[in-house]
């Protein structure tokens, strides 16, 4: 995987956006994070975070995701 890593000693451990299932920095989400039933999601962008947090239960169910 090519890509830029932010922070050399810590490792950076990735989270997929649940809704176009990047992987996502957790140091630096760019999308910000969304707490939903004690779960921290990450976001690559706030337009993902935005539909995810008014309507998180079909990314979570696998309903919707992947293509727009
Ligand atoms: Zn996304």
């Amino acid at each position: 995987m090519v890509g830029k890593f932010i922070g050399f000693l810590t490792k950076p451990e990735p989270a997929i956006d649940p809704v176009c299932h990047m992987n996502v920095d957790t140091k630096n989400p760019p999308g910000g994070i969304h707490d939903h039933e004690g779960v921290t999601y990450y976001f690559c962008g706030p337009g993902c975070r935005v539909k995810f947090s008014k309507e998180p239960e079909p990314y979570l169910s696998g309903e919707k995701g992947g293509h727009m």
